[in-house]
């Protein structure tokens, strides 16, 4: 389950960064955690367990020194639509009517090779973008470090940019999680 999200046609949240709405988050999150926490047989939540993977098992360099997530690197996800078109990075792009990146589309299995696509000016240009993205995250974000500069749909759609850095779906997905493991165990360490 995602947390809601601006994309594509869904182009309005009820979240938003507000200090209300980040604190209603943090706190739906803190009262998950505590309940894994005492429960014998906890449920996994998405957001909680790779906060913690994260921050025990990930070295600290780690996305310095690999630098790319799942979805901001090429061909770690391929998606193909009903109709054969395929596209790359955040499944959720590929068919989104937008002009200027062809609808995400890279090409279709029954025409173009996956490598052959790489060599196109859409792949380019977007790929050129995203790296940007994943520059300026390095340079600017705190959290960079247990994130690898994250989702470009959400970049995109919350900030019409690849190249952008802060989403509300970073805040609430990886930073909040992220704080709220973190004060746990600082304060099991005092
Ligand atoms: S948490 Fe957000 S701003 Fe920070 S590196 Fe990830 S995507 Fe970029």
């Amino acid at each position: 389950m995602n947390i809601e999200e601006i994309e594509g046609i869904h182009t309005q949240s009820s979240l938003s960064m507000d200090d209300s709405a980040l604190e209603l988050v943090a706190s739906f999150y803190t009262q998950l955690y505590e309940r894994q926490l005492a429960d014998d047989k906890p449920l996994h939540i998405r957001e909680l367990d790779d906060a913690k993977r994260k921050l025990l098992a990930i070295p600290l360099d780690y996305f310095s020194l690999h630098g790319t997530t799942q979805q901001n690197n090429p061909y770690q996800i391929i998606s193909v639509d009903i109709d054969g078109n395929f596209s790359t990075f955040s499944p959720e792009l590929l068919g989104q009517n937008d002009e200027a990146y062809e609808k995400f589309i890279l090409g279709n299995v029954h025409q173009t090779g996956f490598r052959s696509a790489i060599d196109g000016a859409l792949f380019k240009k977007w790929y050129g973008e995203i790296q940007l993205g994943i520059h300026n995250c390095e340079e600017k974000c705190p959290y960079f470090s247990f994130c690898g500069g994250g989702v470009p749909a959400n970049k995109y759609y919350e900030n019409a940019s690849f190249e952008s850095t802060q989403t509300i779906q970073c805040k609430y997905s990886i930073q909040t999680p992220l704080e709220i493991i973190m004060s746990r165990l600082e304060e099991a360490f005092q």
